[in-house]
């Protein structure tokens, strides 16, 4: 057994109260991670305590119910988290109240911020490391646990059609499917049910896209259009996701305003054209093809989108 798996195991078994937390904005990969784990610890260790935290969303709410947990009455507890980087964007979780942490993630970071981490920025998903977990731990999962990480793998790696799908995600997600009789259609119904507006919206998207002589395309969400169209402003930022395999874009972003926090959220995609260390330079990050930033005004959301106008304007001279 590789021995990072190992001491996961290890550390799960020492501790009875066990939070897992994941990033903000959470999409499907970082719930179904952070459910899926509470849901295998409880399965094979029924006597503990397991809290999976952080801010629900609607849309996710078929993969299961967040946990209300206050932190200062803990004792002796473990904190894991999932899908996220770093702890300014762990949603819900406080480091200092926690004996022990532990990441399982598959962003690109160099910093070690847990004391324990499985980190591998070449897996498709959070929910493919812990798939890994389980089948090299042999902890017992049953057709409830299995539907959710294969969804996880499904959602982030966009069905298997993102640059981080590899053999392992095939095999992992085969195995899952094998051995637990996954209903594919029955979790894909709620994974891709969309409303007739929701569609619309996105023609709405495609069709007021400004497309730069660099192959930078952006759009500005405005909340006028988010209500004409009866969206929310998570389900207009996911469609980021949509505009791949379009010739004629390099990269794309789209920037909407996010009431909650009072902030441009921005969402940026390319296809095999570095964008992260961009995003990082606007208070953001991610993937190096999928990234995203927060911005106070829309003077920064306007310095972004140049400077990726400016990333693709490199890449097309030095092509040239
Ligand atoms: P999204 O467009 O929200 O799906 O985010 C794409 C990727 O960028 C995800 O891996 C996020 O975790 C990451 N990301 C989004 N916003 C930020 C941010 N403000 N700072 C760091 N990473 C981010």
């Amino acid at each position: 057994m590789n021995s990072i798996f190992k001491q996961i195991l290890k550390k799960i078994k020492e501790y009875d109260t066990i939070v897992i937390a994941r990033h903000v904005g959470p999409d499907p990969d970082a719930i179904a991670s952070q459910l899926a784990l509470k849901d295998i610890i409880e399965y094979n260790f029924p006597h503990k305590k397991v809290y999976a935290v952080g801010t629900g969303v609607s849309r996710f709410k078929f993969l299961g119910i967040l946990d209300k947990v206050d932190e200062s009455t803990l004792e002796h507890a473990l904190l894991i988290i999932t899908d996220v980087p770093r702890f300014d964007r762990v949603d819900g979780a406080y480091k200092p109240r926690y004996d022990f942490t532990i990441k399982i993630d598959h962003h690109p970071c160099d910093e070690v911020i847990c004391d324990l981490e499985l980190v591998d920025e070449s897996s498709s998903s959070a929910c493919q490391l812990i798939t890994e977990l389980v089948y090299k731990t042999k902890l017992k999962i049953n057709k409830d646990i299995a539907s959710k990480l294969y969804l996880g793998i499904v959602a982030d790696s966009d069905r298997f059609l993102l640059s981080y799908t590899s053999g392992k995600t095939l095999e992992l997600s085969s195995k899952l499917l094998n051995d637990y009789d996954l209903d594919l259609m029955g979790l894909y119904q709620n994974l891709y049910d969309r409303s007739i507006n929701e569609r619309r919206f996105e023609a709405y998207i495609i069709n007021n896209l400004t497309i730069t002589e660099n192959g930078f395309g952006y759009i500005k969400i405005t909340d006028d259009v988010i209500k004409k169209y009866e969206v929310d402003s998570s389900t207009a930022s996911n469609m980021v996701n949509n505009l791949n395999f379009i010739r004629e874009l390099k990269a794309w972003a789209f920037s909407s305003f996010d009431d909650k926090m009072g902030l441009y959220k921005i969402n940026i995609r390319s296809r095999g054209l570095v964008i992260n260390d961009v995003a990082e330079e606007y208070n953001g990050g991610g993937h190096k093809f999928a990234s995203g930033a927060r911005l106070k005004s829309e003077e920064e959301v306007d310095l972004l989108f140049e400077a990726l106008d400016k990333r693709c304007k490199e890449d097309k001279e030095n092509n040239q």
